[in-house]
């Protein structure tokens, strides 16, 4: 960990100083070194496509609103570039959260909000403007400020205008997209939303200006919407990309973690030039960033000194912490008074390390703070429990729970895409792991599946999920994959897995067995994933390191076409109760149908009214507080009663006469119903579902 950071602080001082370099020597000064945002917005397209357009375009919106507003061609150029780089922190959040197709938890919201101010911080390093840097710091700050009080005591006055054109830039077009969990807002929706929450953080007068630059210019922002279709988000990535984006993703981590144990820090190149002055340093010694960016250190600028006695005078330079850790090479841990402002003091731990490189080279150096005396800005250890909850411990992608909520979403998204969308996962199990763990102990099976996690997340594109499903079993979601590219990727992973050295052993060869599926309409997270794995079991059965996929021919020996009579579906009206009744054919045994059928209650949080051999009522959501129903057709109640019998069909004389089992399926509204068209819809989709469970293998 120690030489990990000091290793990516290096490449990062590296950066600075080329930066600098570059910054200095011309004669006209671009906001930020060109070699530098063009690496910055590659790693973006490669991590979040998605989220760089959606910077693009915010940049669009508030330059045009800036341009009414009167600002200069210049003033609007730093607009543009603080607007495309305002999500920069994400490229420091790992892919579970960045790909969460869900809304965010707020536990997660914070996590990624500590990123930006991370990120911003890194930007500092790359010699980006101080105008972009104070713009973005104020657009993260106000955020974090937001979500401390709900109510806001936050007035927009006390932002600057940049800021509080991004807001409501960032917002606009954040509605106006179309989300996995919910549609876009047209423009007057908008608007109007924007307008509900003016006052705070939404700036009335600009809303407005926006609204103004709509009606002109607003359809440059259609250009800006046709990359997200374009074929171009799947081409390759190379290796030399997959290296930048991983390094600016090490560096927000590190900032990150400084960030996260300390309240503020500082870091000084070897010519005591400031690379970073954190966030939170004008909290402890009040100088603002401006006023350090590009500057050198004076001794004047954070003064510490002993517990004992109050030091008024700057000291000699030769006897400060940084001058000593930066002549000795050696780190230095104490508490030390900090003076905040004039003649008050706080009592802060201070961690002073050099970054010393191959050959005693010092690189730099920084110094991190801890407040004493006051209280601990927030519980970030609650964050990262709430985070790891949905981890797996040992490899630190996604764990079991979270992958299947994860493709719960996405089956979701599938299903209301009427399948027009591809979604394919991969199921891998690493071949004779039991052999690996018996011969050469477990500590080395533990490295090998560490190993593949990290093979697997370096190997994967942005958009796929990762997640360890059990033992040495890992599932590879691929949104926008169909059956033939999802088989290509397994295939790949396959053979880098083969040539690799997996677990630090060179006696060891490991490598994994693959299975293919890819969704249906009618798929449910357990009949997908199953899929994957009979088609795993196969690989397996054929002699291992090999991927097997789903056959269509296979498939459609499985499910079994829905007959017309199937389809005459019913509803009926009495007593303002409504009745749905539906037929199922299936062929598999009573016990099998049964255990099916108690698996989609358990999958749907169903009570059982009553329950006997052939048949059982179960109620299905919950009625809320009024007793009426909710809005969401997914929540609303009813009651299902099931029954299933034996027929033989021997429409076919020379078969043996199949054995079908038809399972009746009548559904109750229970409570009020507002309209007949939302309980159809309810009993559609749970009719879809329960067919995907009796039918789906
Ligand atoms: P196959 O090629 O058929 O997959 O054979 P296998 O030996 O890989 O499969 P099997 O399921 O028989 O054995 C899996 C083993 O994985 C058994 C279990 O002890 C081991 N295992 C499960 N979880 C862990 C873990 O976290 N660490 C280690 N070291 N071993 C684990
Ligand atoms: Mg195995
Ligand atoms: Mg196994």
């Amino acid at each position: 960990m120690q030489t990990d950071t000091t290793g990516v602080l290096i490449r990062m001082l590296a950066l600075a100083e080329d930066a600098r370099r570059s910054q200095t020597s011309g004669g006209e000064r671009p906001l930020m070194p060109r070699e530098l945002i063009s690496m910055v917005l590659r790693a973006m397209r490669v991590r979040d496509p998605a989220g760089l357009l959606h910077g693009q375009r915010i940049a669009v919106i508030s330059s045009g609103v800036a341009n009414l507003l009167g600002w200069t061609d210049e003033q609007r150029r730093q607009l543009e570039v603080a607007a495309i780089l305002h999500d920069i922190g994400k490229l420091g959040i790992p892919d579970h959260i960045l790909r969460k197709p869900g809304k965010l938890s707020s536990e997660e919201y914070d996590f990624v909000l500590q990123h930006q101010h991370a990120g911003v911080n890194m930007l500092q390093a790359l010699h980006t403007d101080p105008s972009v840097i104070a713009m973005l710091t104020s657009l993260h700050h106000d955020l974090s400020g937001a979500s401390h009080h709900t109510d806001s005591q936050v007035q927009t006055a006390d932002l600057p205008l940049g800021p509080r054109i991004l807001a409501v830039a960032d917002t606009y077009d954040s509605l106006s997209t179309t989300k996995p969990y919910r549609r876009g807002m047209t423009h007057a929706e908008c608007i109007t939303a924007l307008l509900e929450k003016s006052g705070q953080r939404y700036d009335e007068n600009i809303i407005r200006t926006l609204n103004r630059w709509y009606e002109t210019e607003g359809n440059t922002l259609f250009r800006l919407t046709e990359a997200f279709h374009s074929p171009e988000r799947h081409t390759e990535v190379t290796p030399e990309q997959r290296d930048e984006v991983a390094m600016l993703s090490q560096f927000i981590q590190v900032l990150f973690q400084f960030q996260h144990l300390y309240d503020g820090y500082y870091i000084l190149d070897p010519q005591e030039n400031y690379c970073i002055w954190s966030d939170g340093m004008p909290g402890i010694i009040g100088l603002p960033i401006q006023t350090v960016l590009r500057r050198t250190w004076q001794t004047s600028d954070v003064l510490l000194s002993p517990l004992t006695e109050e030091q008024a005078s700057p000291p000699e330079r030769d006897d400060t912490i940084i001058s000593q850790v930066m002549k000795t090479g050696r780190p230095h841990f104490g508490s030390r008074l900090c003076r905040v402002s004039g003649t008050r003091h706080l009592k802060v731990d201070v961690y002073t390390m050099p970054i010393v490189g191959p050959g005693n080279k010092l690189h730099g150096v920084v110094q991190l703070l801890r407040n004493r005396s006051g209280v601990r800005r927030k519980s970030r250890e609650f964050v990262e429990l709430q985070i790891a909850a949905t981890r797996d411990p040992l490899t630190g992608v996604a764990n079991r729970g979270q992958l299947e909520s994860q493709l719960r979403y996405l089956l979701d998204d599938f299903q209301v895409h009427e399948g027009t969308r591809s979604l394919s996962i991969i199921f891998l199990d690493v071949d004779h792991f039991k052999r690996i763990n018996d011969t050469h102990g477990h500590q080395v099976g533990d490295q090998v599946l560490v190993d593949l996690a990290r093979l697997l997340q370096h190997e994967t594109y942005s958009a796929e999920i990762i997640g360890r499903y059990g033992g040495e079993e890992f599932v590879i979601i691929c949104p926008d994959t169909d059956l033939e590219a999802a088989v290509r990727r397994a295939e790949r992973l396959r053979q880098t897995i083969m040539k690799s050295s997996i677990g630090g052993t060179s006696t060891l060869s490991v490598t994994s067995s693959f299975g293919v599926s890819t969704a249906r309409i009618g798929d449910s997270v357990q009949t997908l994933l199953e899929r994957a794995d009979s088609c795993l079991y196969n690989a397996k059965a054929a002699g291992r390191n090999r991927t097997c996929r789903e056959s269509d021919l296979e498939s459609a020996e499985h499910v079994e076409a829905p007959t017309s009579e199937e389809d005459k579906t019913q509803i009926s009206e009495a007593n303002g109760q409504y009745r749905f009744s539906d037929r199922i054919t299936v062929s598999t045994s009573v016990e099998l149908t049964g255990m099916k059928l108690r698996a989609f209650i358990a999958e749907y949080r169903g009570v059982f009214v009553v329950e006997e051999v052939g048949k059982m009522q179960i109620r299905l959501g919950s009625s809320g507080f009024f007793k009426t129903w909710g809005r969401a057709p997914a929540r609303q109640p009813v009651e299902i009663a099931i029954s299933y019998e034996t027929t033989r069909n021997s429409s076919s004389p020379r078969e043996k006469a199949r054995i079908h089992r038809i399972v009746t399926v009548d559904i109750r509204s229970v409570g009020n119903v507002p309209n007949m068209d939302v309980f159809a819809a309810r009993c559609l989709s749970l009719i879809r579902d329960l067919r995907a469970f009796l039918l789906g293998t």
